[in-house]
């Protein structure tokens, strides 16, 4: 008996950090999925962001960035309503309403999340250059975007716009908006205003559609990525190890003189 239970006995010691080591691999690793898109068109009521106008086709054309990208952001929520039903998407405004920026983050910031939970930000603005050739979309985000975040992004506006609208890159903007978000934020800048060709491309009825169909296909594969790399996961790590949060608000007017163009960005 006393034999047996010895054997038992060295089985047991043998077989116990077997097993858990199994159960610690087996454990599925926590997944952080996106359950929320919040489309944010950039400025409204008193803040027009950019404005310009252009002779086109004889015509004077009259272009206001808060108009344009409530109007992106209006049909990019359909679209992604009809691609992710099982997604929440969110517009911080739907009308032509001013909202601080302050304001925004603390909206963004107080949506409901479960833990295994994310929002993700897309801030949708026009851009605006003193300097009358600068054209083509770039982006802003509180992290590093790896090449094939890049890849991602230029293979969805190639395949809509050809190579006729460039791409101007990805920056770590320490802008207001990403610096205060605590969830992947990511601002788009879709073209110049102050650019003619960019306008005659993007702003009319059929850019603001063709716009808004392609951001809402590179948000599609900008989550399977996501879900893919285990972005938010990597995401939230970053964030609680360093000081990326910071609500000391110095710059809660509307207009965030920290940008690098002309200054109307407001983020
Ligand atoms: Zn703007």
């Amino acid at each position: 008996m006393q034999k047996l239970m010895i054997f038992f006995f060295i089985i047991w010691t043998i077989a116990f950090p077997l097993l858990a080591e199994d159960d610690l691999y087996l454990e599925p690793q926590k997944k952080i999925q996106v359950s929320t898109i919040i489309i944010d068109p950039g400025h409204g009521g008193l803040d027009h962001g950019a404005v310009s106008q252009h002779q086109i086709n004889g015509e004077l054309v009259s272009l206001i960035e808060k108009t344009i990208t409530l109007n992106i952001a209006q049909i990019l929520k359909e679209h992604l309503e009809k691609a992710l039903p099982d997604k929440r998407i969110l517009l911080s405004r739907d009308n032509d309403t001013l909202i601080h920026l302050a304001d925004r983050i603390t909206y963004f910031n107080s949506i409901p999340l479960e833990l295994d939970e994310t929002a993700i930000i897309l801030s949708i603005h026009a851009n605006s250059s003193y300097n009358k050739n600068r054209r083509g979309y770039e982006l802003f985000t509180n992290f590093d975007a790896d090449s094939l975040f890049t890849k991602i992004l230029k293979s969805e506006f190639t395949n809509t716009f050809g190579n006729d609208l460039p791409f101007l890159g990805i920056m770590n903007g320490n802008h207001y908006l990403p610096r205060n978000a605590q969830v992947p934020a990511i601002i788009f800048e879709m073209g110049f205003l102050s650019n003619e060709e960019d306008v005659k491309m993007l702003y009319n009825p059929s850019g603001i559609e063709k716009s808004a169909g392609a951001l809402a296909r590179w948000v599609c594969a900008l989550l399977q990525y996501f879900d893919d790399t285990s972005f938010v996961a990597r995401f939230k790590e970053n964030a609680d190890n360093s000081d990326v949060v910071d609500m000391n608000v110095v710059d809660m007017n509307v207009v965030d003189m920290n940008v690098v163009d002309i200054n109307v960005a407001g983020y």
